[in-house]
Parts: C-alpha cells; sequence; structure tokens
C-alpha cells in the first residue's frame, strides 16, 4: 500500500511536470473504484487549469482554474504515471487526463480501493475526507510541544497515538515502531508518561524516519522521472522492524515482537523504555 512518503515523491515528482497545464480532456474507462466515480467527473475537468499540486496525508491534490480541485487517493495499488498519449492503454488504467503539453496522466488501480473525484476547493477543510484529519508530520507543524498537548489528558499506549491519523497523519506501522527506536521510547508507554524532552525526540525522529524514507524514493524515482508503480514501502534501513530475534543495531541485544491493535510492534526492550 502506498504510504505518505511515496505520495510525497509523487507529488514532488508530477508537481513541475504538470502546473500550468491545461487539461484538454479526462476519460473515464472504469467507474467503479471505492467510490462510483459520478458522471459528469471527465467534462468537469475537460479545459481547467493545473494551478497546483499539493497533499494532504494520502491525498495527493490538483487545484484547478474555477476553484475546484482534484482529489486523488492511490488506495491499496493505484498509481498516478504521466506518460505520452499515444502510450498503449493499460488494462488497469481506469481514467487518463490528457493534457496540453502532449502528455497522458493515467491513474491505474488493478484492486479498485483508490478514490478520484473533484470538490470545490473551498469546501475541502470541512469535506468528510479531511476534517477529522490530524497534523502533517512534514511542514514545520509536528514538534514536541504540539505532541504533548494532543497526548494531553490521553492514557493509550504511545504507539497507538503515533497510528491515529486524527493525531498525526502518514505514521504507518514500520514508521511508527522505527520512530519509537531511534527515539528510545517503549511502544507501550502511556503517553501520560512522557516527558517534555522525550516527546521532542519523538517529533525529531518522526521526521527523520518518513525525511530518510522520501529520500531515499526520490533517488528511486529519478530513473522514471513520473511518480507511482511503486508498492510498498521504500527501502529505508529498518533497525526493529521484522526483525525479531535479531540482533539490536545499537545494543546487541534481541529484538523483540508484540502485537498492538492487531499490529505487529518491534522493539528493542534494552533501547526502549
Ligand atoms: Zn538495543
Amino acid at each position: 500500500m502506498p504510504e505518505l512518503p511515496e505520495i510525497e515523491v509523487l507529488k514532488r515528482s508530477l508537481e513541475p511536470h504538470i502546473t500550468g497545464l491545461r487539461i484538454e480532456r479526462a476519460v473515464v474507462w472504469e467507474p467503479r473504484l471505492r467510490e462510483h466515480i459520478d458522471k459528469s467527473f471527465a467534462r468537469r475537468l475537460g479545459g481547467r487549469r493545473i494551478e497546483r499540486v499539493h497533499r494532504r496525508a494520502k491525498y495527493l491534490l490538483a487545484d484547478l482554474s474555477g476553484a475546484t480541485t482534484l482529489v486523488v487517493h492511490l488506495g491499496m495499488s493505484g498509481s498516478l504515471v504521466l506518460g505520452p498519449e499515444d502510450a498503449p492503454l493499460d488494462p488497469y488504467e481506469h481514467v487518463s487526463i490528457y493534457l496540453e503539453s502532449g502528455q497522458r496522466l493515467r491513474f491505474r488501480d488493478p484492486r479498485r480501493f483508490g478514490l478520484m473525484l473533484t470538490l470545490p476547493t473551498s469546501d475541502l477543510p470541512a469535506d468528510k475526507r479531511f476534517r477529522g484529519l490530524g497534523i502533517e508530520p512534514l511542514d514545520g507543524e509536528l514538534s514536541g510541544p504540539k505532541l504533548k498537548s494532543l497526548a494531553r489528558g490521553r492514557r493509550l499506549p504511545v504507539k497507538s497515538f503515533l497510528m491515529n491519523s486524527a493525531v498525526v497523519v502518514g505514521v504507518g506501522n514500520i514508521y511508527a515502531s522505527e520512530a519509537l527506536f531511534q527515539a528510545g521510547i517503549h511502544p507501550r508507554r502511556s503517553v501520560s508518561r512522557i516527558g517534555a524532552r522525550r516527546w521532542e525526540r519523538l517529533s525529531r525522529a518522526v521526521h527523520s524516519v518518513l525525511g530518510a524514507a522520501i529520500e531515499q524514493g526520490g533517488t528511486t524515482l529519478r530513473d522514471f522521472r513520473d511518480g507511482g508503480g511503486n508498492e510498498g514501502y521504500f527501502q529505508v534501513s529498518l533497525h526493529v522492524y521484522g526483525r525479531e530475534g535479531e540482533a539490536c543495531h545499537r545494543c546487541g541485544g534481541c529484538v523483540r515482537r508484540i502485537a498492538q491493535s492487531g499490529r505487529s510492534t518491534f522493539y528493542c526492550p534494552g533501547c526502549q523504555r
């Protein structure tokens, strides 16, 4: 499943190639995605200019002229790839967007859990998909004091807190395990028992783990310049995740695995308290 770093890399890779361009037309080949693409979708895109490409959580957003925003979610297996206009149609290419540059933006999604829709730009903040979302981990909103204030009055384990998208968006299971290792915090520790210094360390660790994934993704994508296509996590160097029974890279102790909310958490009992 594409994670936040992949969507960020997709955004960065598409942005310089499509911003400012006019959409000539769009074709919906298969409307049955997670939500049906409505009948006037293609007509609403035609003739509009792409003014800005951005991201919120795992949604890729393109603000179009006429105060409309194109909302794209890749679901489990989606990708958005820029190619020549006359490239052969892929059997899983459900939406094609033809640009004035002679290129075609291709939304491909074998499992069809993805999403594509338009919204009036001003409706975005109140929309059900966006209104409950927590802070963005990459744009400077995330800090030790911010995490501390969000945790006030709560008692849940710090890993569950970190993975709650109403708190912070985009910290998936692997990234949460790795960030807690980097910060030296036990995944089961209650958020009520974490002090200011450790919140600061955790916020830096989240930045660093996601940042490393994005950097890695950027390197991978340099070869084919048009985003998407990759599945799963970028190859970040994992210190604890998936390493049950192996030696901790820091202290040489044994990495352990526990279940938390039905997900595997990996940690080092020697390094994380
Ligand atoms: Zn250790």
